[in-house]
C-alpha cells in the first residue's frame, strides 16, 4: 500500500473524550471513527488488525473442528419468548417492529437462532457432536458505553455453540474450545489468564473467561502469585470488598491471592440443557429415547480484543503492534519521494518484500521526515526501513524494530530472512 494514497486520517491533537491509550491510539491513528455513542467505524488501517484477528480465529476454530455459518442479526422475539430471554435479559436487548407490527430484537448473543436452526432437522445422535460458529456484528444496548470499542453497543464476536447428545459429549466438546482459544490467543500475541467466572445471564453451569490483565480493565480477578489458579471475584467469598482477598490462601492450595483488574476477552460456557429444555432441542439417543442435548457456548470479542491488545502493547510513541496482527509488517519511509530515483529504489524493495507475501507500506508522501517518522511510530507497525539521499543506492538500509527502537543495518536478503522467520 502507498501511504499517499491510503486513507489514514492521523491527528495530533489528543482526543477530549477517550481516557484509555488504546482508544487514544485508535482513534489518533485513524483506525476508528465514532458515529454514535457506543457505535463505531473500522477504517481501512483499523480493519486491516480487525480481519487480521477474525481470521487467526477462524483458522484456530476450524482447526479445532467447528464450522463457520452466519446468522441473522435481526431475531424474532417469539424465539426470546420460548427462552424466557426476553424479558429477563434486560434493557440491553433492543426491541422494534417491522412494517407489520411484528416483533424482533437486535442479536445480542444467537442461543436462540442456533437451537431453532438445529431442532428443525432430523438428526441423527450419531451425526454428534456439531460445534458451528460465525463471525458477525452483535448488537447490546450497554447501559456505559465506553473506552471506545472496548465496550461497545455495537461489535464484532466469535459466538460459538455445540451440540452434545451427552454430558461426557459436552465436556469433550468444552475443553476442545478451551484448546481452540489457546491457541488462538498464543497467535494473537496476548498475555492472558484462564480465569473461573460466573455464568451470568447467558446461564449455565460451568464457565471459564479469558482475561488479560490490565490496570484500566472492568473486571476484578484473583490470580495465585504461584499457580495457575485465577478466578474473578464474583465467584470468591467474601464480606464487603474483593481486595480482602489479597494475601488469602489460593484455593488451589498453591500460592496467595492477588487482586488484579482483567479485561474479558473470551468466554466459555457449560450450558447443559437449559436452552434445549425450553426449546425442545432433542434427539433420540442409541435407547430410541428423546433426549434434550447439551450444549455448550463460546464468545470472542474480536473488537475488544483489537483495543485489549493496544492496552498491552504500547509506549509513549504509540502502539507496538505483535507481528500477528500489525496492519502492515514494515514500512518503507522514503525521505525523498520528489528524486526520482530514490523513489525508484523504494518502489523495487516494496515490490520484492510484497511478492515473498509480506504486507508492506510504503511512506511515499511528500511531507517532512519528522511527521513520517512520529506517524510510523504512532501506527505501530513492528519493522521500517529507511531510504533517503544517503543511503540510496548501497547495500543495506537502515532497520527498525518499533519495540526497543533496536536498530540494524540489513540487506534486501537478510530483510526477507527476518520477517519470513516471524510468518
Ligand atoms: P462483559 O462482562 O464485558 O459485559 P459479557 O459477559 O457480557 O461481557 P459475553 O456475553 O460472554 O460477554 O460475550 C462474549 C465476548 O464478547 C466477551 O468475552 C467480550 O470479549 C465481548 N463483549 C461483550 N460485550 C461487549 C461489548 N459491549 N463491547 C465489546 N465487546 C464485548
Ligand atoms: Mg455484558
Amino acid at each position: 500500500m502507498y501511504f499517499s494514497k491510503f486513507f489514514v486520517p492521523t491527528t495530533k491533537q489528543e482526543p477530549s473524550d477517550a481516557e484509555l491509550a488504546s482508544h487514544k491510539l485508535m482513534l489518533r491513528s485513524g483506525m476508528i471513527k465514532k458515529t454514535a455513542a457506543g457505535i463505531y467505524n473500522w477504517l481501512p488501517i483499523g480493519l486491516r488488525v480487525l480481519k487480521k484477528v477474525e481470521n487467526i480465529v477462524r483458522n484456530s476454530m476450524n482447526a479445532f473442528g467447528a464450522q463457520e455459518i452466519l446468522m441473522p442479526m435481526v431475531q424474532p422475539a417469539e424465539l426470546w419468548k420460548e427462552s424466557e430471554r426476553h424479558d429477563e435479559y434486560g434493557k440491553e436487548l433492543l426491541k422494534f417492529q417491522d412494517r407489520s407490527e411484528r416483533d424482533f430484537v437486535l442479536g445480542p448473543t444467537h442461543e436462540e437462532v442456533i437451537c431453532d436452526i438445529f431442532r428443525s432437522y432430523p438428526i441423527s445422535y450419531k451425526e454428534l457432536p456439531v460445534n458451528l460458529y460465525q463471525i458477525q456484528t452483535k448488537f447490546r444496548d450497554e447501559i456505559r458505553p465506553r473506552f471506545g470499542v472496548m465496550r461497545s453497543r455495537e461489535f464484532v464476536m466469535k459466538d460459538a455453540y455445540s451440540f452434545d447428545i451427552n454430558e461426557d459429549g459436552l465436556i469433550e466438546s468444552y475443553e476442545n474450545m478451551k484448546k481452540a482459544y489457546i491457541d488462538a490467543f498464543n497467535k494473537i500475541g496476548l498475555d492472558y489468564r484462564i480465569v473461573k467466572a460466573d455464568a451470568g445471564v447467558i446461564g449455565g453451569d460451568v464457565s471459564e473467561e479469558f482475561h488479560i490483565v490490565a490496570d484500566s480493565g472492568e473486571d476484578l480477578i484473583a490470580i495465585s502469585d504461584s499457580s495457575d489458579f485465577a478466578a474473578n471475584v464474583e465467584v470468591l467469598d467474601y464480606s464487603k470488598d474483593p481486595s480482602e482477598l489479597n494475601g488469602q490462601k489460593s484455593p488451589d492450595g498453591v500460592g496467595k491471592l492477588q487482586v488484579k483488574r482483567g479485561i474479558e476477552v473470551g468466554h466459555i460456557f457449560q450450558l447443559g440443557k437449559k436452552y434445549s429444555e425450553k426449546m425442545k432441542v432433542s434427539l433420540k439417543n442409541e435407547k430410541g429415547k428423546e433426549q434434550d442435548l447439551y450444549m455448550g457456548c463460546y464468545g470472542i470479542g474480536i473488537s475488544r480484543i483489537v483495543a485489549a491488545s493496544i492496552e498491552q502493547n504500547h509506549d509513549d510513541k504509540g502502539i507496538v503492534w505483535p507481528y500477528s496482527i500489525a496492519p502492515f509488517h514494515l514500512n518503507i519511509i522514503c525521505l525523498d519521494p520528489n528524486k526520482k530515483e530514490i523513489l525508484e529504489e523504494c518502489e523495487s524493495v516494496y515490490k520484492i518484500l510484497k511478492k515473498s507475501g509480506h504486507d508492506v507500506l510504503l511512506d511515499d508522501r511528500d511531507v517532512r521526515a519528522g511527521i513520517k517518522f512520529t506517524e510510523h511510530e504512532m501506527l505501530g507497525i513492528p519493522f521500517s526501513i529507511i531510504i533517503g539521499p544517503n543511503n540510496f543506492n548501497k547495500n543495506n538500509y537502515e532497520f527498525t524494530e518499533r519495540e526497543g527502537n533496536v536498530k540494524s543495518e540489513l540487506n534486501i536478503d537478510e530483510i526477507k530472512q527476518k520477517l519470513e522467520e516471524l510468518k
